[in-house]
C-alpha cells in the first residue's frame, strides 16, 4: 500500500475502540487526548504518515481541544512506546509513521507529503563502510518526487 491516507477528521466509538487497543498493546495509559489522537491515527486500520501540524489540524477538525505541543509530545511518546516510527525527510520536519517495519518512502515535494514506496522493488547491494569505531544502525530510504 502506498496510497496516501488523509488524517481522519472524526472519531467514532469504533475508531476510539481501535485506538484504545493500540495504546493497550504498548501499555500506554489511555488519557483522553492520547485516545483521541490514536483514534485519528489508526482507528480506520489504515497506515498514516503525519506531521505534528497535520495531526493537530485533524484533531481540531474532530473538535478535540489539544495544543500543538501536546500533539508533538504524544507522537514522541507513541514512538518511544514502539507504536510509531519517526521519518526525517530534510532535517527540518519530522514525519511520524504508524507502519513499523522497514520500508522505503516517497516524498512528494509539491505537497510535502510522505507515502510508502513498494519495498519489494528496492535493492541495496552495497553500503559504504562505517567509519572506524562506528556501526550503521539504520538506513533510511526517502525517494523525492516531483510531478511531471
Ligand atoms: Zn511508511
Amino acid at each position: 500500500m502506498y496510497s496516501m491516507s488523509k488524517i481522519a477528521q472524526v472519531t467514532t466509538e469504533e475508531t476510539l475502540r481501535c485506538g484504545a487497543q493500540w495504546l493497550a498493546s504498548a501499555n500506554l495509559r489511555p488519557t483522553r487526548q492520547r485516545l483521541a489522537l490514536a483514534a485519528l491515527l489508526i482507528g480506520d486500520g489504515e497506515h498514516r504518515h503525519v506531521t505534528a501540524e497535520g495531526l493537530h489540524a485533524g484533531a481540531q477538525g474532530a473538535g478535540e481541544a489539544v495544543s500543538l505541543a501536546t500533539v508533538y509530545n504524544t507522537l514522541r511518546a507513541f514512538c518511544e512506546a514502539g507504536l510509531m516510527q519517526e521519518v526525517t525527510v530534510d532535517g527540518s520536519k519530522s514525519y511520524f509513521d504508524t507502519r513499523m517495519d522497514d520500508h522505503p518512502h516517497f516524498f512528494w515535494e509539491d505537497s510535502h507529503t510522505l507515502t510508502d514506496a513498494p519495498a519489494h522493488q528496492l535493492e541495496i547491494t552495497r553500503l559504504p563502510s562505517a567509519p572506524e569505531g562506528a556501526e550503521i544502525t539504520s538506513v533510511d530510504v526517502v525517494i523525492r518526487l516531483r510531478r511531471r
